[in-house]
């Protein structure tokens, strides 16, 4: 996609500092990191998000993301990793290419993936799985 900033990437035409790459995907470090060692795991192909992306591809890029993960940790020091991939603006995705974070976290780094809890009646929780339970 010719407008597409990780398909720009990933075909060279911007850079980017990247640190592996296979067959299906490219994992890079991002541009505007919240914190060092935040790196993305980019497919090749241009998939917008969850909803088109190809099951193989998404699994090779989970793989990846796990691999990473690993590494993060032992390289980085840190005390635990994030692996968080957004779908759509109110999700938080702002670049629309898939693209998995893999984000090292350190004690009191102030970085937030934060929701605020509910405590829904058993029978609320049977009704929300009722319906997602029909394909
Ligand atoms: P999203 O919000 O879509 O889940 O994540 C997009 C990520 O891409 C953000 O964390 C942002 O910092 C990163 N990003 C945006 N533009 C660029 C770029 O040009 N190069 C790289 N390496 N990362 C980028
Ligand atoms: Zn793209």
């Amino acid at each position: 996609m010719k407008d597409c900033i990780f398909c720009n990437i990933v075909s060279g035409v911007f850079d980017a500092v990247d640190v592996c790459e296979n067959d299906c995907c490219k994992v890079i470090l991002d541009r505007f990191p919240s914190r060092p060692g935040h790196l993305l795991v980019v497919s090749k192909a241009h998939y917008e998000n969850v909803y088109d992306v190809d099951e193989a591809v998404y699994a090779e890029m989970m793989k990846t993301a796990l691999r990473m993960a690993k590494r993060i940790k032992r390289v980085m020091q840190c005390n635990g990793v994030n692996i968080l991939q957004n779908n759509e603006p109110v999700a938080g995705q702002t670049v629309f290419h898939i693209h998995i974070h893999v984000i090292p976290r350190f004690e009191g780094d102030e970085v937030t993936v934060a929701w605020r809890s509910s405590e829904p009646s058993i029978e609320d929780l049977e009704a929300v799985a009722t319906k997602l339970r029909t394909e």
